[in-house]
């Protein structure tokens, strides 16, 4: 049966399972009896010894009882030590009090008899009592040290949290019991980009708060569920679950440690915003070891870290293990190239007062059945196996040449955006792709964007610098992608040639949930505006979140609110219902 929170009592649970981690040698009570019982028989044997007079034979020679005293008391004071020694504390109160009782009655014995017979009994006892008084202090300190090594041992010194170490132990001690429980994996996004942008300091600072943040939700109970959270290393951490009933209380767990880390972060005067990659398994229904439960929250939490922005809680499931899959992906990627089936979607970009600004291009893989592979799958194994310039290329192209067509027959002065990958935008040859792109196409340079991801661009932000401002002498926009959810300084906004900021949708979900969310994307639209820069917020859904963007000064909207990504021939009709 678990332990609830009322039986742990005022301990935070992370000290309560670190201590029980940690605390490897226990009093033994049936020790401490067994030495309490010799103790007291030996006591009676010498009360009984001094008071006979007469003689006992061993081995056919009469020896005098009251000789034995000696060497009972001597007894009953090894014991006594013993107790000391192996019961800590108890033994060591249990032995003054007994040696003061024997003291006590010695010297009223002394008092009423007037006779000293008694007295090397005394100072045999009163010598103990010095003996184990130095003895209690000698093993106490030297107690105190291992507790302080094993602390450390188990704790992250940076945070304080519980470490891997500390985690590990838990989990073997919950799989021996056979206890359910869940294996969180966090991974925060993009914390490189804190480091190099703000310095180690302000990384150690961001780590530490948001440790604190955890520990206080797995300290209060918050949660509803037994949870310990512990730091892995870098920006990995753990979170075990227990106590819950199904996968809901799980989610809900895991939402209330997102919410706490998605709050507003200032560290030596910047504001961040940090967000995080999450995976889990479960023990035993996932897995029933310690190192498959980690490797399968692991592939979940890859999963997502591949998945980029948009949901970030991944339940572990088989098929994640199958390296086919990307394999797979790949396979279908290279034939679509060569049978030339990557083409493009347009999803329309709105002014707020529903006047179309143009569209997003949205790459789209056609397999051998043809069926539809969403870019989520197919655009991180092209950054990975090297093939994303030539599917950036491909869309770009052929989004260009049909809107080229587009504008000319209907001379309308609305934009195209495509994404670009940062790999493919710091290629040699990219600047030529684009002239040639442009040439081809006959679009106007300022009727052409491209979008780059933000945190993306931050990592490699020196050359990527240097490319944008080339692409800007061309007279092409720059669009800012999923912003928000990276680390953009104010002096890295400040130095960005860009003409639009994106807002990321996972600000604009919960724009009307959260008021933080809401000043955020107030502050990113005062800001954009300030640095001259146009705003336009990605993922509306809602008509309500469309009433607050317009309160708030927001320039443009893309959401399936207005407009879902559609076929060429649909946009082109309503490009001509404009016009
Ligand atoms: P993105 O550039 O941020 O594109 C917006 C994504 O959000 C699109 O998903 C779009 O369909 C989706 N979206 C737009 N409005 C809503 C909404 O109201 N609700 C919801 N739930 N989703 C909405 P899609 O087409 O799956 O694209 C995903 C990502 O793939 C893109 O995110 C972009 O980062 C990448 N991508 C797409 N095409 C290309 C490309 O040609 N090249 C490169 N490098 N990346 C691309
Ligand atoms: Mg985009
Ligand atoms: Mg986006």
């Amino acid at each position: 049966m678990e332990k609830t929170r009322s039986e742990i009592g005022d301990k935070s649970i992370i000290e309560e399972t670190i201590a029980s981690i940690s605390e490897n040698e226990k009093i033994s009570i049936p020790g401490y009896v067994i030495f309490l019982v010799l103790y007291i028989a030996a006591t009676v044997v010498v009360e009984l010894c001094a008071g006979y007079r007469g003689n006992i034979v061993i081995s056919g020679r009469s020896i005098p009882a009251v000789a034995f005293t000696g060497v009972f008391s001597a007894l009953a004071n090894v014991f006594i030590i013993f107790m000391v020694v192996f019961c800590r504390k108890l033994g060591f109160y249990t032995a003054i009090t007994a040696l003061l009782v024997q003291i006590f009655l010695i010297i009223i014995s002394i008092v009423k008899t007037q006779e000293l017979i008694s007295l090397p009994g005394l100072f045999t006892d009163i010598f103990t009592m010095i003996a184990i008084i130095l003895l209690h202090k000698k093993n106490e300190r030297l107690r105190n040290y291992q507790q302080r090594i094993m602390d450390q041992a188990v704790t992250d010194m940076l945070t304080g949290l519980p470490n891997r170490f500390a985690c590990s132990e838990l989990i073997d001690n919950l799989i021996k019991r056979d206890e359910r429980f869940a294996v969180v994996l966090i991974d925060l996004n993009n914390f490189k980009s804190v480091n190099d942008t703000l310095g180690f300091d302000a990384g150690n600072k961001v780590l530490t708060e948001i440790a604190s943040r955890w520990k206080d939700i797995a300290d209060s109970g918050l949660s509803g569920t037994l949870d310990f959270i512990n730091r892995l290393a870098g920006d990995e951490f753990s979170l075990i679950i227990r106590n819950y009933s199904n996968s809901d209380d799980i989610l809900h767990t895991i939402n209330q440690y997102e919410e706490a880390l998605g709050r507003l972060l200032t560290v030596d005067g910047c504001d961040l915003y940090v967000s995080a990659s999450i995976g889990y398994a479960e023990y035993p229904d996932d897995a029933k070891n310690f190192d498959r439960l980690f490797s399968y929250s692991d592939a979940a939490m890859s999963e997502m870290k591949r998945l980029g922005s948009g949901n970030h809680i991944l339940h572990f499931t088989p098929d994640l293990l199958k390296p086919e899959r990307t394999l797979e992906i790949e396979r279908k990627l290279r034939t679509a190239l060569d049978n030339d089936n990557i083409f493009f979607c347009l999803q329309p970009q709105y002014d707020i007062n529903h006047k179309l600004r143009g569209f997003e291009a949205l790459a789209r893989l056609k397999d051998e059945k043809s069926q539809i592979l969403r870019p989520d799958e197919f655009i991180p194994v092209a950054e990975r196996v090297g093939m994303i310039d030539k599917v950036d290329g491909a869309v770009l192209k052929k989004a260009a040449i049909f809107f080229g067509e587009l504008i000319r027959k209907t001379s309308s002065d609305i934009i195209l955006s495509v994404n670009v990958s940062v790999k493919h935008l710091m290629k040699n040859g990219f600047l030529d792709e684009l002239r040639d792109v442009l040439d081809v196409s006959g679009i106007p340079a300022d009727q052409l964007e491209l979008e780059i991801t933000e945190s993306v661009m931050i990592d490699s932000a020196e050359k990527a610098l240097h490319c944008i401002e080339e692409i800007k002498e061309m007279g092409v926009k720059i669009a800012i992608d999923d912003f928000g959810i990276g680390y953009s300084s104010l002096s890295y906004l400040n130095r960005l040639p860009a003409d639009l900021l994106k807002i990321d949708k996972s600000f604009i979900d919960k724009m009307n949930t959260s008021d933080s969310s809401k000043q955020y994307v107030a502050a990113i639209i005062s800001i954009g505006h300030i640095m001259g820069f146009e705003v336009i917020s990605e993922g509306v859904e809602e008509n309500e979140q469309l009433d607050s963007l317009n309160d708030i000064g927001c320039d443009f909207i893309q959401g399936f609110v207005w407009g879902h990504p559609i076929e060429a021939n649909e946009a082109e009709s309503l490009v001509l219902s404009y016009c």
